[in-house]
């Protein structure tokens, strides 16, 4: 437990972008606590933190079959092993975060500094609101909400990010940014 947390503590202080790379992996028991999967994971390389998904179902986290696993490599291993099950270890790829203030992309509303703007009608007010019956996405002008996944310019910044992650993977050092979103 102590050389758990200890670890764990200590991460904060590697630089990130030289030594860590973090995949996921799926299926894990969900009555296995990130400890428990700590304890028992093995692989051809070092594990530096394990953090459970989490989905909030009624108010109340309930813990999700899918794993994010760092390891103290520039590349992922193709398998881990926890109590003799073999998992193939995926990249991980966080999701697009987009502002609910200014509905761009790539920061949260947290540290945003542009006007709320509107997701219905693009006006600079809340949705909650918005009298405007037309639908205008801010982002590409189109009859749908800003949040849509059907918006050209979402998908266009989904697959961005989906293909810097994946083209990174094989780098010999990768910039990881926003970690905090996923090990918060
Ligand atoms: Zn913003
Ligand atoms: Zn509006
Ligand atoms: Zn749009």
């Amino acid at each position: 437990m102590d050389n758990f947390l200890n670890k764990y503590k200590f991460k904060a202080f590697v630089p990130a972008y030289i030594t860590e790379k973090t995949g996921i992996i799926r299926y894990v028991p969900t009555d296995m606590s990130n400890e428990d999967i700590y304890k028992s994971i093995s692989c051809d390389t070092e594990v530096i933190s394990i953090k459970r998904f989490m989905k909030k179902v009624e108010g109340k986290l309930s813990p999700l079959g899918t794993v994010a696993v760092t390891f103290a490599a520039t590349t992922l291993p193709q398998y881990a092993y926890i109590q003799l099950f073999r998992y193939p270890v995926h990249t991980y790829i966080p999701p697009l975060v987009q502002c609910y203030k200014c509905l761009k992309f790539n920061h949260s509303a947290k540290v945003c500094r542009s006007s709320q703007m509107c997701s219905s009608c693009a006006g600079q007010h809340s949705y909650k609101e918005c009298d405007v019956e037309e639908i205008v996405c801010i982002n590409c002008s189109g009859n749908h909400l800003a949040i849509s996944r059907d918006c050209p310019i979402k998908k266009k910044k989904i697959e961005e990010k989906r293909s810097k992650y994946v083209n990174h993977s094989y780098a010999a050092v990768t910039l990881y940014t926003g970690r905090a979103s996923y090990f918060a």
